[in-house]
């Protein structure tokens, strides 16, 4: 049997497609193939024609990170002139212009910070989810999380607790870039290895708040590298019970930091979505990025993605090139032409690992 055959048969029967498959399919497939694949594997979860979103914001509360990442064109140094932390009134001012665009969800995305230990992202979250009931906060990433573990002196899991105990929901696998480690050596050896990384992960789930996976292409990254990428991910997802919520992958912007590039045609960013939805058989939800592809990403929605943010802010992607338009409704009928209802949805709920 030919081999795309054998790849549809085991979409079909939710049996997952090897490594070499996925390379297969990516070095193989032509775009309407991995089109066609990517919408049976969708379906396996959700109706053919339904696509979600949610209105959402990333609060960026400080820039100040020592972490260095040689692709990052948004951080500062300590002593910096233009490095800021927000105080509490700044970053609520935030959620307000969040608010008033209709916004039900923030994201919290800020640097390693050398001076912010756990206790004062717990005492950040508990006062603007006491001002702001009705919303859902992502309230650090997994790699914010690590660095400031080990600021406090704290374990994982002992940092998971805390932030558990002050009320936080959600840790999200943001800050993933390039799970290898052969990667993270070349452009940000300050920030994780793998290992250390789903460790941390766990011991959030562990704690009893949901988390996400991400995933950023682009770079200088190797196809052996993205798949080390995937196959990490898929094999963290079995190992905590599939409780991670959702699966984004979005493009690197190469300006204004230290590594450059040239931006990855949308076409190229479309294939990866198709591989990442048939690959992770055991993600419920994969996410195409308007942040970074404004209404070109809508097309993942035809390369297996079921669900996408509307974005109001990010100082982190609008630094490195991105443009974020708050012509929703444009936006949402790119979604329409394609032939997609689209829903507005609630933030999901936490499946936590316990
Ligand atoms: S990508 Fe994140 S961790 Fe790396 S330098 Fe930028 S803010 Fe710091």
């Amino acid at each position: 049997m030919a081999v795309m055959d054998q790849i549809e048969q085991k979409i079909s029967a939710g049996i997952p497609i090897s490594r070499n498959e996925a390379a297969t399919l990516y070095l193989e497939a032509d775009d309407q193939k991995l089109s066609d694949l990517a919408s049976l594997a969708r379906m396996r979860f959700h109706k053919a024609d339904e696509a979600t979103y949610l209105i959402m914001a990333i609060v960026n509360y400080t820039n100040v990170c020592v972490a260095k990442c040689d692709y990052c064109s948004f951080y500062r140094l300590p002593h910096d002139k233009e490095g800021y932390l927000l105080n509490t009134d700044q970053v609520c001012q935030k959620i307000e212009e969040l608010v008033q665009h209709g916004g039900k969800l923030i994201g919290f995305n800020g640097g390693f910070h050398p001076k912010l230990r756990l206790d004062d992202y717990a005492n950040l979250f508990t006062e603007v989810r006491r001002r702001y009931p009705s919303l859902e906060f992502y309230e650090m990433t997994v790699a914010e999380f690590m660095f400031s573990c080990k600021l406090s002196k704290l374990s994982y899991d002992a940092g998971a607790q805390k932030l558990a105990a002050s009320g936080t929901r959600w840790v999200t696998g943001g800050g993933a870039e390039i799970m290898d480690n052969g990667f993270r050596k070349r452009h940000s050896p300050g920030k994780y290895t793998v290992e250390d990384y789903h460790n941390a992960q766990e011991s959030i789930l562990r704690a009893g708040m949901g988390s996400t996976a991400t995933m950023v292409i682009g770079f200088d990254e190797t196809l052996d590298e993205r798949l080390n990428h995937l196959e990490s991910l898929r094999t963290f997802q079995d190992r905590v019970g599939g409780t991670l919520a959702s699966f984004l992958c979005w493009t690197y912007k190469p300006w204004n930091n230290e590594f450059g590039g040239i931006e990855l045609a949308t076409s190229e960013y479309l294939r990866w979505l198709a591989v990442s939805r048939i690959y992770l058989h055991n993600f419920r939800n994969i996410r195409t990025s308007v942040l970074t592809k404004n209404e070109d990403a809508l097309k993942g929605l035809r390369f297996g993605a079921n669900d996408f943010d509307l974005p109001t802010e990010d100082e982190v992607t609008t630094r490195a090139g991105a443009t974020i338009s708050l012509d929703f409704e444009r936006i949402l009928a790119a979604a329409r032409g394609l032939g997609f209802k689209t829903i507005e949805r609630s933030a999901w709920p936490t499946r936590a690992w316990r």
